[in-house]
């Protein structure tokens, strides 16, 4: 089926009843000529792409963007086999996926002193290309992002995600032509602050009004008013393997060692990447600023107990390639992983 083909009600695929896609707060979905979708290859996000697939979007009309955290560079602060496994699931369906980051990663940004941050760097269809890094004021970090709603001090999320995006947009003339749809997969469930999103709006990158360079970009959250168990559901009904960190016992994929993470998550990282958990207890020492507001990393450990864990997994969700298939053979079952519903752990 072509885009322009979808009719005001798309049938859902697997013979569900047919789903109203232009309602109020909804995107009409055959006004736009792409469709980029933020793919961190968590539970959020993949229920996302399979959301436009049921709805019949066509697959060469879609990208995957996936932010990489540590710019490219060494895991610091991410799982080392999430690029394999977003670049499996692209594969997988046969869709395109770019990555971007900024140069030298959370770890760079981090270690910011006297200095101005560093410019980021995307691929675009024609290539990678680097934009940023020039203005902005010098400026001192030497801390790691703190635990807030408020993104100036959790400044991972801006830095590292949302300008990221923001820079690949602006700086690719091919968002100058046609509708784009930038799609995100926060969902109101999972936060006060992420309740009060709207489902749908223009982009921050949107100047469709402008007089020069007009762009249209329209910004939709398809799943934030999808309960936990409607992610799930779109996953099972699609037989996707999740990523090894929800059958390590993570309710999300987000950076291995998020500032977000619980007793339990630090404990477990300090089982299984243990020279990771000694460098950034170091970092909290240095900085004399604990990821915490109030107890430092050793001590949080101290008297909790790890997740109990497969050796199989753990080597999985370590290794920097993703050997495992992302949908699931006909015999094999599909199961809940172990962090589904459980310790989620995320932005506020
Ligand atoms: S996953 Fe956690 S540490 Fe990583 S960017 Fe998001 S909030 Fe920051």
């Amino acid at each position: 089926m072509k885009l322009d083909d979808l009719p005001v009600e798309a049938r859902v695929a697997g013979g569900g009843e047919p789903a109203v896609v232009e309602a109020i707060g909804q995107p009409v979905l055959s006004d736009y000529h792409r469709f980029v979708v933020a793919f961190s290859g968590g539970k959020d996000s993949q229920a996302c792409f399979l959301h436009l697939v049921e709805l019949g979007v066509p697959l060469d009309r879609i990208e995957l963007w996936h932010h990489d955290v540590d710019g490219d560079g060494d895991s610091f602060m991410d799982w080392p086999s999430t690029r394999a496994y977003c670049r499996a699931f692209a594969d997988a369906f046969k869709v395109s996926i770019y990555f971007s980051g900024k140069e030298g990663g959370f770890r760079r940004e981090m270690l910011r002193e006297g200095a101005r941050t560093a410019p980021v760097w995307f691929e675009t269809p024609s290539g990678r290309r680097r934009a940023g890094g020039e203005g902005g004021k010098e400026g001192t970090r030497l801390k790691f992002p703190q635990l807030s709603a408020d993104l100036s001090i959790r400044w991972c999320s801006s830095y590292l995600k949302i300008d990221v995006a923001s820079l690949a947009l602006n700086n690719q003339e091919r968002f100058l032509t046609g509708r784009t749809l930038f799609i995100t997969g926060e969902r109101a469930e999972e936060s006060a602050a992420r309740a009060r999103y709207k489902p749908f709006e223009p982009h921050r990158c949107d100047n469709r009004d402008g007089v020069r360079r007009r762009r249209h970009i329209d910004h939709w959250r398809p799943v934030h008013s999808w309960p936990e168990e409607q992610v799930w559901s779109i996953l099972e009904r699609n037989r996707i393997n999740p990523a090894p960190a929800y059958k390590l016992g993570w309710g999300r994929l987000s950076c291995m060692a998020c500032i977000f993470g619980s007793d339990s998550q630090w404990a477990s990282i300090a089982k299984i990447a243990p020279g990771r958990f000694r460098e950034i207890a170091d970092y909290e020492t240095r900085f004399g600023k604990t990821i915490h507001r109030t107890r430092a990393l050793g001590e949080r450990i101290r008297d909790t107990a790890p997740y109990e864990m497969d050796e199989a997994v753990i080597a999985e969700a370590m290794s920097s390639e993703y050997r495992g298939p992302v949908v699931l053979p006909p015999d094999v079952p599909w199961r809940l992983p172990k962090g589904a519903f459980g310790e989620s752990c995320g932005p506020v």
